[in-house]
């Protein structure tokens, strides 16, 4: 069981499950929504997921047609991207994780619109758009 909170730490959750396939996304809108040169998510199924205390906290934002992404309301971190076209899953913010997801492998994806001023250094593949 993987625990993780917000900034302010009104909103608590835990995963019953595993983590997958992490991705740093560099697509515009995460950067913004994130405040930085990227984001990073990893997958979590629907039904793994449990907000522990602090539900009415999370606030919604649809910043595409599909897609759905959460956040606390009170301190502003990312929690969760929710894309209708998986209803099973959804990507979890990995930086409001606070145990170790012991995650293996990961991807840059949208590195097509990256920040300029943020040069990828490391050797994980690199995809122009969507994974
Ligand atoms: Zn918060
Ligand atoms: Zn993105």
């Amino acid at each position: 069981m993987l625990r993780g909170s917000c900034l302010c730490a009104t909103v608590r959750y835990e995963i019953r499950g595993p983590v997958s396939r992490v991705t740093h996304c560099h697509c515009a809108m995460c950067r913004k929504a994130h405040g930085a040169a990227f984001a990073s998510y990893g997958r979590v199924e629907r039904s793994d997921f449990a907000v522990l205390s602090g539900a009415e906290d999370v606030a919604s934002y649809r910043s595409s047609p599909e897609v759905m992404r959460t956040f606390c309301k009170r301190c502003g971190s990312n929690l969760q991207f929710i894309s209708d076209k998986r209803p099973s899953t959804f990507a979890l913010a990995l930086g409001t994780l606070d145990d170790d997801p012991s995650v293996q492998g990961s991807l840059h994806i949208f590195v097509a619109s990256k920040a300029p001023w943020f040069p990828i250094t490391d050797d994980l593949p690199q995809h122009a758009e969507r994974g």
